[in-house]
C-alpha cells in the first residue's frame, strides 16, 4: 500500500499482521440528491464473489456487510439506486457491482445505471501484466451484456454538482468525484489519496502502474484542497472517513477528522 516507503515507517501508520496484511476499508459514498430521485452510490467494495482461498489472501471479514445491504442499513432500498459512479474496475471498487444468483452474475443494482471511463474499460479488458491481477471480467462484463454500463470520456462536469477529476497514476483513467454540497466541497480520493497516510505525496501504493504520475497528480490535487478547503474522502482507511489537509514544514498532511 505505501510502494517504497519503509516499512519500519508505514507500520506507525497502519500495523501489519503476522502475513503482513494491513487492515482496509471498502468505503462506499452514498450521494443522496435533496429535490430529486437521484441515489447514487459511489463504488461498490469487494462484493461476494469469492472463494474460499481469495477471502483468505484478502482477510476478507466474514461480518463485513454486501453493499446493497449497506444501502439497506442507510435505509434505502436498494432499487431506489438510480446511478453507480465506478472509480475504476479494480475489484475492491467494483466487485460489488455484480452478484451472483442461481449460479450467474447479475448486476447488483437492478435499476442502476453504472458509469465508467471508456478508457478504464478498455484498459480493463486488456490490462497490463502488472495490474491483470485486479481486473476480473465478471466484476463489468456483466453489466456490458445487460447494456446497463454507461461508458464517460474525460472529467469535469457529471451532474449538477457533481464534478470528476481524471487521474492516470494508479491505473488508466481513473475518476475522482469533487461534490458541491451543502458544508463544502468533498474529493472521494479512490486509490489515488486511500487513507489519511497517503497524504504525504511521496506515500503512494505499489499497485500504481506510474507512481511519478501519481505524485504530480497528488501534488496539485493537495494543493487545491488545501487552499479551498476540501475535505478528502477515503475509501480504505479503516479508521479515518475524512479529513482536511493541512501544511507542515515537510508538506502536506492530515487535519482533524471530519465525519459526514
Ligand atoms: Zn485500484
Amino acid at each position: 500500500m505505501f510502494g517504497v516507503v519503509p516499512k519500519a515507517l508505514w507500520q506507525r501508520a497502519i500495523p501489519a499482521d503476522d502475513r503482513n496484511r494491513v487492515h482496509l476499508a471498502a468505503r462506499v459514498l452514498l450521494l443522496e440528491e435533496r429535490a430529486g430521485p437521484a441515489r447514487i452510490l459511489v463504488d461498490t467494495g469487494m462484493g461476494h464473489k469469492w472463494n474460499e482461498r481469495g477471502a483468505d489472501i484478502y482477510g476478507l471479514d466474514p461480518d463485513g456487510l454486501a453493499v446493497e445491504q449497506a444501502v439497506v442499513t442507510a435505509g434505502l432500498d436498494p432499487d431506489e439506486i438510480t446511478d453507480v459512479l465506478l472509480t475504476h474496475l479494480h475489484f475492491d471498487h467494483a466487485g460489488g457491482a455484480t452478484r451472483e444468483r442461481d449460479g450467474r452474475v447479475e448486476p447488483t443494482f437492478r435499476r442502476a445505471t453504472y458509469w465508467v471511463q471508456e478508457r478504464n474499460l478498455s484498459w480493463a479488458r486488456s490490462p497490463s501484466q502488472k495490474d491483470r491481477a485486479s481486473y476480473r471480467p465478471e466484476d463489468f462484463e456483466p453489466l456490458v451484456e445487460r447494456g446497463v454500463l454507461e461508458t464517460l470520456e474525460g472529467g469535469g462536469t457529471w451532474r449538477p454538482g457533481i464534478e470528476l477529476e481524471i487521474s492516470e497514476g494508479h491505473t488508466t483513467a481513473m475518476q475522482l468525484p469533487r461534490i458541491h454540497g451543502p458544508e463544502g466541497v468533498l474529493l472521494y480520493g479512490a486509490d489515488l489519496l486511500p487513507t489519511a497516510a497517503h497524504i504525504p505525496v511521496p506515500w503512494v501504493m505499489a499497485y500504481d502502474n506510474e507512481p511519478l504520475k501519481s505524485m504530480d497528480e497528488k501534488q496539485r490535487l493537495l494543493e487545491r484542497a488545501h487552499a479551498d478547503g476540501w475535505v478528502l474522502a477515503f475509501e480504505h482507511d479503516p479508521a479515518t472517513s475524512g479529513c482536511r489537509v493541512v501544511r507542515n514544514l515537510k508538506g502536506f498532511a492530515a487535519g482533524d477528522p471530519v465525519a459526514f
